[in-house]
């Protein structure tokens, strides 16, 4: 499952996700980071069985976690199979058939949005 976790970096705050994993034993696969100094934005992937811990230390240590089901998603109605998508995609989630239809293996998406502005039938939906 993945969590869209945001946190507050102040001055003292300890590293967030490294804190989790201490406390909780569960491994913790970060997909995308963006961190500065004041505030973190990170994609994790963790165990199903293991997220609501996960979510729940988390949100006791003043993250902010939003729970993503699914990653991108696409019109099909919209959707003219261009192939735009593809090349700008750095997780490979999107694939033509042998029908040249487009194939989404949306478990790979790290939902960073790239494929939203090259998608010229504005086609692409992410979940947040
Ligand atoms: S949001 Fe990023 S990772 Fe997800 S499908 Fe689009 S380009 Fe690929
Ligand atoms: S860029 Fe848009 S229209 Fe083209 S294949 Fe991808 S989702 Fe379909």
């Amino acid at each position: 499952m993945k969590l869209l976790v945001t946190f507050s970096r102040k001055k003292g705050s300890k590293p967030i996700i490294a804190q989790v994993v201490r406390d909780t034993g569960v491994l913790i696969n970060v997909e995308r980071a963006i961190i500065d100094s004041s505030e973190g934005e990170a994609l994790i992937d963790v165990p199903d069985d293991q997220c609501q811990l996960v979510r729940n230390t988390m949100i006791s240590l003043g993250a902010n976690v939003q729970t993503l089901e699914h990653g991108i998603s696409v019109n099909e109605s919209e959707c003219v199979d261009c192939g735009a998508c593809i090349s700008i995609c750095p997780r490979e989630v999107f694939s033509l058939d042998s029908h040249w239809k487009l194939q989404l293996a949306e478990e790979k998406c790290v939902i960073c949005g790239k494929c939203i502005e090259a998608c010229p039938q504005q086609a692409l939906t992410l979940p947040i």
